[in-house]
């Protein structure tokens, strides 16, 4: 469920006219809807409301400082993947102490920073993090709080590129040589064990695979308590998908439900790691149609957004809704949706069926919340999209529009030329 919708024939961003923000603050525009951002967490909070929980924000879905404080203000905590994620968490006014850090690749500077800064615990990916996470620690003369991330080789049924639990992914360790993992780890002085962690895949529309995978890491917490390891945490990852057509996922409640019964016994607290789920419907791209085409038997309609500044419908082949942001009733044409970058790869919609849109128009690409500005570049030298955040009747510039001194910023050119 989300705050956009027709009023009056017009797009609303809930009480205010998407034309009236792409008047204020020009297009591709990004338009979050905070009531809809809300609405996503504090569902989240009350499905889990009778268990111990802390729901730690996949900052990469959506990293603006507004949406991390958003969530922060609810009482969310963060999951993050690099250092740059956790300067922004801390920043945007996220507890160190509900700060989550997985990845496969931490280097010694971003352990660094995040023992520093006191989070919650690692999830290690690999024995060689191991030893480094102690090591680092050891310098400090800290103790590491980790977590192990498992692969429950689970195949949770989703694109290939944002499947992460099987055997052939790069994520976390086989969930049979965790174990020998945790023995490991309890001999090294710098580690302290808190927490278990598994995080399957993304826009996952079953509630099957996270019982199936909370299952098999049941059993091996059960195996670590016969060997005097003790978790605090489970965290059992993100990826609860969203509709983006037709898509019937579960919502958060009817993933608890399921969940909440396996989970009541064991005395831990769960942490989620929603991206996707929390921001994905709450945003809209917007987009200005620069020019209508005829090509070989099909037509194009040329908008001044592009693959830079969306890159899901070509990289993963996935499909948005395009909507007009003024209902008309013109004849209905076929067209590709295309930006003007130069590669055939650039199209935000193929083979749509929409009222032929003039010169100017505007188009709303929807569910464009999660991995649209935050896999955004610059490609074809495009200054990056402003992102805007919809309160009621107010609304909030919360990222400026880059300008094309920004595209050289940091750039110099060696004196010899
Ligand atoms: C990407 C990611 C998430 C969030 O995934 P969504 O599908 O956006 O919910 C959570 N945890 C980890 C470790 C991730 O890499």
């Amino acid at each position: 469920m989300h705050y956009f919708g027709y009023k009056k024939g017009g797009l609303y961003a809930e009480e205010v006219p998407v034309g009236k923000l792409t008047e204020a603050y020009g297009t591709p525009l990004f338009i979050y809807s905070y009531r809809t951002l809300r609405r996503h967490f504090l569902a989240y909070d009350k499905a889990f409301g009778k268990i111990p929980h802390i729901i730690c924000y996949a900052l990469k879905a959506n990293p603006n400082s507004a949406i991390i404080r958003t969530f922060a203000s609810h009482g969310g905590g963060a999951d993050i993947v690099s250092g740059g994620e956790l300067y922004r968490a801390l920043k945007a006014g996220v507890d160190p102490r509900k700060i989550v850090y997985a990845g496969v690749g931490k280097t010694v500077e971003e352990i660094r920073f995040a023992l520093s800064k006191g989070i919650l615990m690692f999830n290690m990916e690999s024995d060689q993090e191991l030893i480094e996470i102690n090591r680092v620690a050891s310098l400090m003369k800290k103790k590491a709080p980790v977590a192990l991330r498992v692969n429950p080789d689970i195949d949770p049924k989703t694109h290939p590129y944002i499947s992460t639990g099987m055997k052939e992914h790069k994520f976390g360790v086989p969930i049979e040589d965790a174990l020998d993992f945790y023995m490991q780890a309890k001999k090294l002085k710098n580690l302290e064990i808190v927490g278990i962690h598994a995080h399957i895949g993304s826009q996952i529309t079953e509630v099957t695979p996270f019982v199936d995978a909370l299952n098999s890491i049941i059993l091996l917490i059960k195996g670590l308590g016969e060997n005097g390891i003790n978790v605090r945490y489970l965290d059992i990852g993100g990826g609860l998908g969203i509709r983006y057509v037709s898509e019937e996922p579960p919502m958060p409640s009817d993933l608890a439900s399921e969940l909440i019964p396996i989970l009541r016994d064991m005395s831990v607290t769960v942490i989620i790691e929603p991206g996707r789920s929390l921001v994905g419907n709450a945003g809209i791209f917007v987009t200005k149609v620069i020019y209508t085409k005829n090509g070989e038997g099909k037509e194009f309609i040329i908008v001044d957004g592009a693959m830079n500044d969306l890159i899901r419908p070509t990289l993963y082949g996935a499909f948005h809704n395009i909507i007009p942001v003024r209902k008309n009733r013109r004849k209905k044409i076929l067209a590709d949706i295309v930006g003007p970058i130069c590669e055939s790869g650039d199209f935000l919609g193929k083979a749509r069926n929409l009222p032929r849109p003039e010169r100017g128009e505007l188009l709303a690409v929807m569910s464009s919340g999660a991995y649209g500005f935050s896999m955004s570049s610059n490609y074809n030298s495009r200054p990056r999209a402003a992102e805007v955040l919809v309160n009621g009747e107010r609304h909030y510039l919360i990222k400026k529009r880059e300008n094309l001194n920004d595209l050289i910023r940091g750039e110099s050119i060696p004196g010899f030329l």
